[in-house]
């Protein structure tokens, strides 16, 4: 079983996960970008009942996807580190911002979303299966 542990910038937000993560996926959508300030989003999800906030509160922010789906996103209200997000598609799921997690050795992207909108300097590993939206949620 997999047990990882992450936290934000701060240090005010710290969490711990014990399960096997069900997907992970980088998504390359203009929303993950804006929302990391990076080229793009690496999300482990993660079944909400094996995730644990150890300590801290976080505050969050829903918007529409252009799939009609509510996004949230969970991020630390004091330094600002994207931490959780869940889409109203998915609410048993959580997905976890990589970046977040303090050893993501073990990660492994499997799938590639909205690769249509990829930054041109993005490389994509041949490893993962690439897709023009968001596939449905694992079972
Ligand atoms: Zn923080
Ligand atoms: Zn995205």
């Amino acid at each position: 079983m997999t047990e990882f542990a992450g936290g934000c910038l701060c240090g005010a937000v710290r969490y711990s996960v014990s399960g096997e993560p069900v997907r992970v996926a980088q998504c390359h959508c203009d929303d993950c970008r804006r929302a990391t300030g990076s080229s793009f989003a690496t999300n482990v999800f993660v079944r909400k009942e094996d995730l644990t906030v150890l300590r801290g509160t976080t505050k969050t922010y829903g918007h529409p996807a252009d799939s009609g789906n509510t996004m949230t996103k969970e991020f630390c209200p004091e330094c600002g580190s994207q931490l959780f997000g869940w889409s109203s598609r998915g609410p048993e799921l959580r997905s976890i911002k990589v970046g977040s997690i303090d050893d993501a050795s073990f990660v492994e992207p499997q799938i590639e979303v909205f690769v249509s909108r990829a930054l041109p300097f993005t490389r994509h590993p041949e490893t993962t299966k690439k897709f023009e939206r968001m596939p449905p949620p694992p079972k």
